[in-house]
């Protein structure tokens, strides 16, 4: 770890966690020794600007020249928007299946609204990946986190800038998470099945920071940024529906993928999703009927591009599924 903050030619490292994995952020604080200065475990999902506000003002106080984000996307989003404004650099250890770690993409929110930004100066420059840091990812959080890594790489499969690369990691990314996920389920200590889905983390995030996204990442950040759905989880639901939806307009793209879950993408995914306990629902979340129509509204407005044309009418059908938890077609 020190030889990480080392090799980047810093002295004064200021390690970034959530309230809950301030415990962990002070331990590696203490090991870092005197190239640490200390910790700012305020991170929060979505990045909000107050949050990042604050955390700058101890970067100041303590004249850190490098930050070191442990934890998940919530932490490496905080790491990324001090970096994206002071361009220092970042040292990420991981422990979900998020994928941010490898893009050079920051969400952030202000005013309740959350926007995108992409610029080289977010990417990080050293990632540390171990998997015994996520032993302790309780097996609900790893199965969302993990679907949540899926759609980057299903999404990447039909991008309009996807290359033979990106799509060779998007399947590979699968098949790991395939291969990884219920093991985890079963014995949640499985190293090498954490560090299998780690790797799948590794492939899904880059396809995610190479090519754009589509129809499932805008449903996705209209549900969370509008009304406060939980992250890996919407992810988790909305992907079986938003790839069988997308599978009329690109089946050949989608099919090496269909294979690996059993012959249809969007019925293997939620039968998979169903086998390993994932939330199937919208329902779940709190969301109402009206809910379903104001999401339509909003993911219908200014919406990415998408293999298939999109209209309110399919939108609104294909939230209706999500939200009762059918198999998808
Ligand atoms: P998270 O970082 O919010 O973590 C959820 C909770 O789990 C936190 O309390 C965290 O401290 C805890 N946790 C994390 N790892 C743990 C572990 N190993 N053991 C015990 N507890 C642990 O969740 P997430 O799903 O990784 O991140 C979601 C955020 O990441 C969202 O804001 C999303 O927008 C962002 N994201 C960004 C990108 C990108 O490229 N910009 C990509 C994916 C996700």
């Amino acid at each position: 770890m020190s030889s990480a903050v080392e090799s980047l030619g810093c002295r004064r490292a200021l390690v970034l966690a959530t309230p809950h994995q301030k415990a962990d952020a002070e331990a590696l604080s203490d090991r870092l020794g005197a190239l640490s200065v200390g910790v700012f475990s305020g991170a929060v999902m979505h990045t909000p600007v107050e949050v990042t506000e604050k955390a700058l003002k101890v970067v100041r106080d303590t004249e850190a020249d490098c930050v070191v984000s442990l934890g998940g996307g919530s932490t490496t989003g905080l790491g990324k928007a001090i970096a994206y404004r002071t361009d220092l650099p970042q040292v990420v250890i991981p422990t979900t299946y998020a994928g941010s770690e490898v893009t050079p993409i920051l969400g952030q929110t202000e005013g309740g609204r959350k926007t995108t930004v992409r610029n080289a100066s977010i990417l990080p420059e050293v990632v540390i990946y171990d998997p015994d840091l996520t032993l302790g990812l309780p097996v609900g959080m790893s199965v969302t986190s993990g679907l949540n890594a899926m759609a980057h790489a299903v999404e990447g499969l039909y991008a309009r800038d996807r290359n033979p690369v990106s799509t060779l990691m998007a399947l590979d990314g699968l098949r790991a998470f395939r291969d990884s996920l219920p093991v985890l389920v079963k014995s949640p200590e499985a190293t090498e099945a954490r560090a299998e889905a780690l790797y799948g983390a590794w492939l899904c995030g880059t396809v995610l920071g190479t090519v754009g996204m589509a129809l499932h990442h805008k449903i996705c950040h209209t549900l969370g940024g509008s009304f406060d759905t939980p992250h890996a989880e919407t992810h988790a639901v909305m992907l079986p529906h938003t790839a069988a939806f997308n599978a009329e307009a690109a089946e050949q793209e989608l099919k090496a993928a269909a294979e690996l879950f059993g012959g249809s993408i969007g019925g293997g995914l939620w039968d998979f999703a169903k086998s390993i306990g994932a939330p199937l629902s919208l329902k779940d979340f709190g969301l109402t009927e009206a809910d379903l129509d104001r999401a339509t509204n909003i993911a219908t407005e200014n919406p990415y591009w998408n293999p298939r044309p999109i209209d309110r009418a399919s939108i609104r059908t294909l939230l209706q599924k999500a939200w009762e938890g059918v198999r998808p077609d």
